[in-house]
């Protein structure tokens, strides 16, 4: 039996220094929208923590900063119990993670897990929408995945997000999940109305489209070029459910919901390596800002007989690009000057 030496003292120091600069870190991001380190700078400390959860075990609590999704919920707005826990994902920053995600899901589920739905990963706001018979009843933020914010009267101004959804087979109940953002043109455009108005400009289109969706005031919200798209169902009840992710993705485009135009389905590991080389050297077609691709099993049963860990789904990875967001950021608001 391998025995797991405890963690000594530097180590745990190290990582409750790590911890709490994460958890201040998710505070100014999750609640005050306005980040003070890059998502680099994020990213490099959670894999730091990560890696000595994984050489002390003892350091894994429940309440590491690994072992939780997002943030705090600020006070300002009631909070929502979700229906079903919204999750967080999985990161793949090299194509050896890529390649570990795919070899350790086809050994969990012990037989070939294809195809693959490659999508975008939108550097937006996670928001779970309730319809009941076909009438929006309900938004929040995603929070901590079991407890979000309710936003409502916000996302309610959102032109592209419907009221009542339309076409045969409404669900009784559907509970969809996806991103708030706000395009780049719409981000540089609120930008220079802030500077005009003596305000601080937003770090970046994510960052603006928190802000811009968590106000207390929905006129504000309003006036935000905000646009949603969707990328996936907490619950179903009723109008029988697609079997497979991008049948959804369908049915739900039917239902009068913004589904993405640039997912794809492969077969293969190879079939996701193509999608994101193709959108490594296409980063900015799309209107909004991505920081990767997410790859999704799309067999929804196979989904199911994966299933998740604590914070995220076996059967979904989010590979990351390399940032380049200091300077297209800094040259965002230097346009703004
Ligand atoms: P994440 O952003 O890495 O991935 C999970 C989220 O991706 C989901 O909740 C979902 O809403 C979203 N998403 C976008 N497109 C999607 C798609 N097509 N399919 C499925 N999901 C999609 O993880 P996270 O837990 O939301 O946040 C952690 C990340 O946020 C960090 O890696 C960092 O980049 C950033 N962050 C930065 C700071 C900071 O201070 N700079 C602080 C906290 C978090």
């Amino acid at each position: 039996q391998v025995r797991t030496a405890a963690a000594p003292p530097a180590a745990r120091d190290r990582h409750a220094e790590l911890a709490e600069l994460i958890e201040e870190a998710n505070w100014r991001y999750y609640v005050l929208d306005s980040p003070t380190v890059s998502d680099a700078e994020y990213d490099a400390w959670m894999r730091e923590i990560r890696e000595l959860e994984e050489r002390y075990p003892d350091l894994r609590t429940p309440d590491s900063p690994t072992q939780k999704v997002g943030g705090a919920i600020s006070t300002e707005f009631t909070p929502v119990t979700h229906l079903r826990r919204l999750e967080s994902l999985d990161n793949a920053f090299s194509d050896e993670d890529l390649a570990a995600w795919h070899a350790r899901i086809q050994r969990l589920y012990g037989a070939d897990v294809g195809p693959f739905l490659c999508e975008l990963k939108i550097d937006g706001l996670a928001v779970a929408l309730v319809y009941e018979n076909g009438r929006l009843v309900r938004a929040a933020t995603r929070g901590d995945g079991r407890t979000g914010e309710d936003i409502t009267p916000n996302i309610r101004t959102i032109r592209n997000v419907p009221h009542r959804l339309t076409g045969d087979g409404v669900p009784s109940l559907l509970e969809v999940r996806g991103e708030v953002f706000l395009p780049v043109e719409g981000f540089r455009r609120l930008n220079e109305q802030l500077l005009d108005a003596g305000k601080q400009p937003f770090a970046n289109p994510r960052n603006a489209a928190a802000g811009s969706v968590r106000q207390k005031d929905p006129r504000v919200t309003a006036q935000r070029p905000l646009k949603m798209i969707v990328h996936g169902v907490g619950v179903w009840e009723g109008g029988d459910p697609p079997e497979s992710q991008s049948a959804v993705y369908e049915r739900l485009r039917e239902l009068g919901l913004p589904v993405s135009e640039r997912y794809r389905v492969v077969e293969d590991l190879g079939g996701i390596r193509e999608y994101i080389a193709y959108y490594r050297e296409h980063r900015h077609d799309p209107e909004y800002e991505i920081d990767g691709v997410v790859a999704k099993v799309d067999r929804i049963a196979v989904q199911r007989a994966l299933g998740s860990t604590s914070r995220a789904p076996r059967w979904a990875i989010a590979f990351k690009y390399p940032p380049e967001e200091v300077t297209t950021k800094l040259l965002d608001i230097q346009v703004g000057v």
